[in-house]
């Protein structure tokens, strides 16, 4: 049996939150492991330009994820691979079993993120990466020069559409509502866009295809109750985000839809020494800055709880 390592803080998740901790804990001299079941970067892999990060005017996802790595790397935390699959209490300690071994510590920061919702219709299983996509940037240039339809009225559907445009034909942006919940800026981008239409209050019931391919997207109009068809060799769906935390149910520490439950001032769980981060937390905002910032408060919060141990041990 290998034996179980042990490092005073163990990240698990090195998106934007993750790696910003890891890099906090590690310049405060502590031995962090920092834990993906992939690679760096977490959604910023998916993501075509960034334009809100301060410090860079716009920047491509995976270029921010390297440079945060760099980082990482700087301060020799130790980066493994490794999906985690279940984490146990053992007294202060936190025992975190994985698929690659076990590792045990007595602060523990939750930095897993979310990933996309599924629709749930029709053909969205079946066409799956023969036509339906859920990342823009990794599948876009499949569709150079054709039609493309989005799902979605959010900042990643007028986001990932506004990018979608420069490679194809035409993109057809199809909401549920009238009008779009992504930031203005981004409609504004969107609107201005002569190859980006708009398909307002359609339920989409289908996606269509020969059983090989995509041919389009049906949808019935809220309005007047038609039946109607977008024709399209791709179609990108943007419906939302789902908090990647089944490995974290046991714990007591997520609301009845995933989402942690953090202290907004100093990330901790419930469960002390645990803080939970960035988009997988239970809050309004979720942008690679703010997940920066709990990242920075985490590695801070872990350095004063392990200090409190150090002082209660040496008592
Ligand atoms: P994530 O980036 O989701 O990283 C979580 C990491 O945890 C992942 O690497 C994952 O592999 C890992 N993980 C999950 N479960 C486990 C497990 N069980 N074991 C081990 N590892 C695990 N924000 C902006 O500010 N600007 C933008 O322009 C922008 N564009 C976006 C475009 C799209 C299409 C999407 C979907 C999001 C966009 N966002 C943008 C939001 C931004 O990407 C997120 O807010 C940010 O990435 C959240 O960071 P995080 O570290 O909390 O989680
Ligand atoms: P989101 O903000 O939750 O938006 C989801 C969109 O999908 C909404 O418009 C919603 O419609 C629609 N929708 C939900 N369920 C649907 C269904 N069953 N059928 C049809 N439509 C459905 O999700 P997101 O756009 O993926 O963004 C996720 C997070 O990442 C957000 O916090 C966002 O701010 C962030 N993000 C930021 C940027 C940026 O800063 N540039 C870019 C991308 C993402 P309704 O509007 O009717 O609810």
């Amino acid at each position: 049996m290998t034996e179980t390592q042990k490092f005073d803080v163990i990240i698990i998740g090195a998106g934007p939150a993750g790696m910003t901790t890891a890099i906090y804990a590690a310049r405060s001299n502590l031995k962090v492991l920092l834990l993906d079941r992939g690679i760096y970067g977490g959604q910023m892999n998916n993501t075509a330009a960034v334009e809100n990060y301060p410090g860079y005017v716009s920047i491509l996802g995976p270029d921010l994820a390297q440079k945060m790595y760099e980082g990482v790397k700087k301060f020799q935390v130790d980066y493994r691979y490794g999906t985690v699959n279940r984490v146990e209490i053992q007294g202060i300690n936190k025992e975190v079993i994985t698929d690659e071994g076990n590792f045990i510590a007595p602060a523990l920061v939750v930095a897993t993120g979310a990933e996309h919702r599924k629709i749930g219709i029709p053909g969205e299983d079946e066409y799956s990466g023969r036509g339906v996509s859920y990342c823009a940037v990794c599948d876009g240039n499949f569709f150079k020069d054709e039609d493309i339809v989005v799902i979605g009225g959010g900042d990643s559907a007028v986001q990932e559409g506004t990018y979608l445009a420069n490679l194809g034909r035409s993109v057809t942006i199809i909401h549920r509502r009238d009008q779009l919940r992504a930031q203005k800026i981004l409609q504004e981008q969107a609107f201005a866009n002569s190859k980006i239409n708009f398909v307002w209050n359609a339920d989409v019931q289908t996606i269509v295809g020969d059983g090989n391919a995509v041919s389009g997207v049906t949808y019935q109009d809220k309005v007047t109750k038609e039946l109607k068809k977008v024709p399209a060799k791709g179609v990108f769906i943007y419906v939302g985000v789902v908090p990647l935390t089944e490995a974290f149910q046991n714990l007591g520490i997520l609301d009845e839809n995933g989402w942690i439950l953090s202290d907004p001032v100093t990330m901790a769980t419930k469960i002390p020494g645990i803080y939970g981060i960035g988009d997988a937390r239970k809050k309004d905002l979720r942008q690679i800055a703010n997940a920066v910032g709990e990242g920075a408060t985490a590695g801070n919060e872990v350095f004063n709880y392990l200090q409190t141990l150090t002082i209660r041990s040496d008592k």
